[in-house]
């Protein structure tokens, strides 16, 4: 039974919904090490995909998952929702690829893991990754149900109908089993996702969805793939205010102000809480902890 902790690194700021330039210090100076302290804790191997342009504004946050045994992936080079991978065509996705592991890999080496920002990828998104080197994605949720509370969620749709279980990506659809090199790895969902976000919204729906997780992945050998941020072990310690993003009243409504409140609960020391009792019954169940890279080169049998 294997469990991938995975963490993206990136300039988005929970409290202020939007990129924040002054993020990356905080992440270095006290959202990293507090999170790299708890896999520590536990012995645990796991990926952290970084943006290009935090990993270009903080090598040294690259450097310090790098001296702690992590494996470094790629997290598009621009996080903002007008660069989002879904809404680039296959030029402009390689482009895009190719800039972030220029500013990634003279610091951490060769890297082949992918998740894109937002989990939003299309059709080419595959030949894109094979074009630049990457031999593994971690962007499709497998039965994850959003409804109007993100964005993209419309194309986010086809989750419903993606494998559960790692499977090698089609040439006609990311959310379908083929014939291309790229191993796509699904981020744990069951409706709700298994991620940092959904633990600290509600700590019950996720005992839930624990306990589905873990005795599926005991049943069927399915991974588990939780996804976590470093800025969720920040503290709010600044006003709060509402970025508008959407255009029309109902996105608004849904995809700003109530999920954004909702996003707001648990975070900094609580969230670590959290994350370090929800590992600690994973490390008691028997799960191995392995990153991304080691999953696809060890442990995936290719069924
Ligand atoms: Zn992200």
């Amino acid at each position: 039974m294997y469990f991938l902790m995975t963490n993206d690194v990136e300039h988005h700021s929970i409290p202020l919904n939007r990129e924040d330039p002054n993020l990356p210090e905080k992440i270095y100076n006290v959202g990293l090490p507090l999170l790299l302290d708890v896999l520590s804790k536990y012995d645990i191997s796991s990926t952290f995909y970084f943006t290009g342009m935090f990993a270009e504004q903080s090598p040294e946050s690259m450097e310090l998952v790098k001296d702690h045994g992590h494996e470094i992936g790629c997290h598009g080079y621009d996080h903002s929702p007008n660069r989002a991978f879904d809404i680039l065509n296959l030029e402009e996705q390689i482009e895009e690829l190719k800039k972030a592991k220029s500013v990634i890999e003279p610091i951490a080496g060769k890297i082949t893991s992918f998740r894109a920002p937002a989990l939003r990828i299309n059709n080419d998104t595959v030949l894109a990754l094979e074009e630049t080197g990457f031999t593994t994605d971690s962007s499709v949720a497998s039965q994850r149900f959003d409804g109007p509370m993100t964005f993209g969620s419309k194309k986010k749709l086809k989750w419903l109908t993606a494998p559960r279980k790692p499977y090698n990506i089609s040439y006609d659809s990311p959310m379908r089993r083929g014939s291309s090199g790229i191993l796509e790895i699904p981020i744990s969902a069951a409706i709700f996702p298994f991620i940092g976000t959904t633990m600290r919204i509600s700590p019950t729906v996720t005992k839930g969805l624990q306990k589905y997780m873990f005795y599926e992945a005991e049943k069927t050998e399915k991974p588990i793939v939780f996804l976590f941020h470093p800025n969720e072990c920040l503290d709010i310690n600044e006003k709060v205010a509402i970025t508008r993003r959407a255009t029309g009243t109902f996105e608004y409504i849904f995809a700003d102000l109530i999920r954004q409140r909702l996003k707001l609960k648990n975070l900094g020391n609580a969230s670590l809480r959290l994350l370090d009792e929800m590992l600690r019954n994973a490390k008691k169940y028997g799960f191995e902890f392995v990153s991304a890279k080691e999953y696809k080169s060890l442990y995936w049998n290719g069924d």
